[in-house]
């Protein structure tokens, strides 16, 4: 019997179990990771019940959107960790990088000409859904995709939410039931397979796997691959190994501290945001940590379930507020993707927020600035400006200006909707996490989603909460983040 909850596995086709394969397949599309990860425990399970040997195909394609030197080095640093972990374990791992637009194309329907079965990762952004679906209808082997997204299982809710507070009521009463529901830390560890050494000749011929030099992603071998030069990578190293050693950082030295994380001149936060949206840590991972640096016992938590932001978990008051971030707040925005129609398109807005935004439509604006102007962080406002200096930068931004940012793009362009657009634009072109299903949340925020009207209503804004830099520099410290990021 498996040991994944039945409510992470969805069927993606009607094809059939081959007796005769020469192996199971695991397609690594969003969990690029070895460990706390069920979509390969659950590839493990079929290679050991059929006794097959396991392949891991983890591809990365040139065509994505904002395919560029910073978004693909992070990658390939990750795959060449998981090339190194792969090799002292029973599985065999084929990693494959597009050199040439298309180059994939037909790579996964060969594969499954000789697979028993396909497991792949179900994740709800970006063009993943839309992927598995294409893929599933032209398969006959039998396809399925398991959810390692988050604590919940995105099927254990039925529906959205309007707020984080409504998510937050849901969760206290729903997860209690699946905390103990944990994938494995090491799903191959001590697992005996039938061994497959390689691929058949014909396919590696036709579709090499990436060499070493190509997964080390330097700025040469970046330069010969049809993506974006222009967004350099950053000093950022991808992968499961620098993912482990945030995780560590945070808990041992930024945790504690977690409760100034708005003060931008000091960053407490624990920066995991691109690992968990690569797929390169799980959120299972983290938690289970937490825990033991805690010694959290299920016994802590309390019975009341009203939605309380804190108090709840029974930690730390600094544990709980990262656990809100962690938790409530990211998986709110996996709930959003998985059940809200067209939850990243401007009509998802609240009908007030909406509503709101079109009275103030014709507002007349003191500063208007084009894609360009933004881009360049040519605007007349300091603050802004170093914080999008560092989003081109370092391919991050500092969590409370990551809001006050989106705020200004809202106050300084002529319509809501093409403010959306240069938010998403500027998010997902520089950001490390971008088009991640948090993207659009966060990006929506600014917009109203999840919030309540704010008075007193004010020109542009209307009834969206409104945020100024005058007030975010008298709140907090920004005097070296301003000498940090600023262009001399
Ligand atoms: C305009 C705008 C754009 C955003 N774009 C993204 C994005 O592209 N990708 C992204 O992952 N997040 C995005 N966010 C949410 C949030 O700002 C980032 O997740 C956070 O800054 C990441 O830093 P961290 O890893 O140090 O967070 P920590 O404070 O250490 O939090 C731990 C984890 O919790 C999650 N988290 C934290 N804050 C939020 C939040 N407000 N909403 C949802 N999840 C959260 C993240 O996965 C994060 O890594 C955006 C927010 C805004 C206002």
């Amino acid at each position: 019997m498996s040991e994944i909850p039945t409510l992470r596995l969805r069927k993606l086709n009607h094809g059939s179990i081959v007796d005769q394969g020469q192996f199971v397949l695991y397609w690594m599309t969003a969990f690029r990771r070895p460990f706390y990860n069920f979509a390969l425990q659950r590839a493990v399970e079929w290679a050991e019940k059929l006794q097959k040997p396991l392949l891991i195909l983890e591809a990365l394609r040139s065509d994505y959107p904002h395919a560029s030197d910073r978004m693909h080095s992070f990658i390939l640093q990750g795959m060449a960790d998981n090339t190194e972990h792969f090799a002292t374990t029973a599985a065999c791992y084929y990693p494959f990088v597009e050199t040439e637009k298309g180059a994939g194309k037909g790579l996964l329907q060969k594969l499954a000409e000789t697979a028993s079965v396909i497991i792949t990762d179900d994740y709800p952004g970006c063009f993943y859904p839309h992927m598995l679906q294409a893929a599933a209808a032209k398969i006959s082997v039998y396809m399925e995709a398991v959810d390692s997204n988050g604590l919940l299982p995105l099927r254990a809710a039925d529906h959205d939410f309007p707020t984080a507070y409504a998510f937050r009521r849901f969760l206290q009463k729903e997860l209690p039931g699946h905390l103990f529901d944990l994938p494995l830390a090491d799903p191959l560890r001590a697992v005996q397979l039938p061994r497959l050494e390689m691929v058949a000749a014909e396919v590696l011929d036709f579709w090499p796997p990436a060499t070493g030099q190509l997964l080390r992603a330097d700025r040469q071998t970046l330069a010969r691959l049809p993506i974006n030069h222009c967004v350099e990578a950053t000093a950022e190293q991808g992968g499961f190994k620098a993912a482990e050693r945030y995780l560590q950082r945070f808990l041992a030295e930024r945790l504690p501290l977690y409760l100034q994380r708005s003060e931008p001149d000091q960053q407490v936060s624990s920066e995991l945001s691109p690992y968990l949206h690569y797929g390169h840590i799980s959120t299972h991972q983290i938690v289970q940590q937490l825990f033991v640096q805690e010694g959290w016992t299920i016994g802590q938590l309390s019975p009341e379930t009203r939605g309380k932001r804190s108090g709840w978990w029974g930690l730390s008051e600094a544990a709980e507020s990262f656990l809100d971030e962690l938790v409530t707040w990211r998986e709110l925005g996996f709930n959003a993707a998985s059940l809200r129609a067209g939850y990243d398109q401007y009509y998802s807005l609240p009908e007030w927020a909406q509503a709101s935004l079109a009275k103030h439509r014709d507002d007349p604006r003191i500063y208007l600035y084009s894609m360009k102007q933004f881009e360049q962080a040519q605007t007349h406002d300091p603050l802004w400006n170093a914080a999008q200096n560092q989003l081109r930068q370092e391919g991050r931004m500092q969590n409370y200006l990551r809001m006050l940012w989106g705020k200004k793009i809202l106050e300084w362009s002529p319509d809501a909707e093409t403010a959306m657009q240069v938010m998403f634009t500027l998010n997902d072109k520089y950001a490390l996490d971008g088009r991640d299903p948090n993207s659009v949340n966060g990006i929506l925020w600014c917009l109203g989603r999840y919030d309540r009207a704010w008075g007193p209503e004010r020109p542009i804004f209307g009834k969206i909460r409104y945020m100024t830099s005058e007030n975010t520099a008298r709140k907090f410290s920004v005097k070296q983040y301003l000498q940090r990021y600023t262009n001399s």
